[in-house]
């Protein structure tokens, strides 16, 4: 598809307008210069919204202002700022990351875009804007933002999730790219899309874009972006007991390729559907307890995350005898010791409820 040379050089013109005179959001980590915190607020900032990520990098820039202190950190520390932001790995990758700057590259950023893209969790759209924001590199960032705003400007109905759209957003992109300026270009087509080009009624009365938008001229706005994919989500049940004996309960570090990796969690017993008391009492993990103690229903809870629906139902139940249990990789630790631990967002909710916390 051809689109005229004059409607691209009326978008980045109009776009950069836009950004010195009328962009207004606020955001603690724009204009920053500094490698290391672009970085961390990009990781924060893959499948987080922005005012979701900000306390986040707050936290995270106050308790380790340099590179090489988050390497030197303790693992359970940075999981327990991590905790509740999701998709823990980036947690991982960051800490990762973090550690070979600091040991293999002297705690110097890389300033190069290959450098930056070959760092792990690092993809094309975060290389782009650490290239850009920080060294003023010329590669145009591209994400949702981007092909929303794109596909609607100059009416693009290729699939942004297919090869061919893939291909023809990036190149676009790359060719509407302010290379005097390409941070303010990156920062402004990313608010703009953020703030003026939403997803769900966008504000095209006060959008730059407007006079030449091909989208509004044709009424298309609800039908631009297309994706050809949709999200599978996947329904798992998660039976949790929350073991207990004096002022201890049993927590269990989650290992192995699945959600919540390295983060803790109580004894838990996965079916396939839900399942009540009775027929989870019959199952081999529930009999490993050996226990006549009555489990006590203490609530049900229910997490999204983008592709599986987390529904947890909890118990509690007294163990008289633990030193006689054998329960793989866990451990008894003292109720006054949760807080200290790192425990996904379902788990943290139910510890709050009960007044574990
Ligand atoms: S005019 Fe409306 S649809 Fe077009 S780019 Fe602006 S906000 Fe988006």
């Amino acid at each position: 598809m051809e689109t005229p040379n004059a409607q691209k050089r009326f978008f980045t013109k109009q776009l950069i307008t836009w950004h010195h005179t009328d962009n207004d959001r606020q955001l603690p980590w724009k204009s920053e210069k500094d490698p290391y915190k672009i970085w961390l607020s990009e990781i924060i900032l893959q499948q987080t919204r922005a005012l979701q990520g900000l306390p986040y990098y707050l936290n995270f820039t106050k308790a380790y202002p340099t590179v090489r202190k988050m390497a030197a950190a303790d693992d359970e520390d940075v999981y327990r700022i991590w905790q509740g932001l999701g998709y823990y790995n980036r947690c991982r990758n960051m800490l990762a990351t973090a550690r070979y700057i600091s040991n293999e590259l002297n705690g110097k950023f890389p300033d190069t875009h290959e450098g930056i893209i070959a760092l792990k969790g690092v993809g094309p759209y975060t290389a782009a804007a650490i290239a850009s924001f920080a060294y003023g590199l010329p590669h145009a960032v591209v994400d949702g933002n981007v092909y929303r705003v794109l596909a609607r400007f100059f009416g693009i109905d290729t699939p942004s999730d297919g090869t061919e759209g893939k291909k023809l957003f990036h190149s676009l992109a790359q060719e509407l790219l302010y290379t005097e300026d390409s941070a303010a270009y990156n920062q402004a087509i990313m608010d703009l899309g953020a703030t003026v080009c939403t997803p769900q009624k966008p504000l095209c009365e006060s959008c730059p874009l407007q006079k030449q938008c091909i989208a509004l001229k044709q009424d298309m706005i609800a039908l631009l972006p297309v994706r050809t994919k949709k999200l599978k989500v996947k329904e798992r049940h998660f039976n949790y007991l929350l073991l207990q004996h004096d002022d201890k309960i049993w927590v269990n570090k989650r290992e192995g390729k699945d959600i919540w990796h390295n983060l803790h969690e109580l004894y838990l017993i996965e079916t396939d559907t839900p399942t009540d008391i009775n027929d989870l009492k019959k199952t081999p993990a529930y009999k490993a307890l050996d226990t006549k103690s009555k489990p006590e229903f203490a609530g049900s809870l229910k997490q999204q995350l983008t592709h599986q629906t987390i529904h947890s139902r909890f118990y509690t139940l007294s163990i008289e005898t633990p030193e006689t249990l054998v329960l793989g990789h866990g451990k008894w630790v003292d109720i006054k010791g949760l807080k200290k631990i790192a425990f996904p967002k379902t788990i943290v909710s139910f510890l709050e409820k009960n007044f574990y916390f």
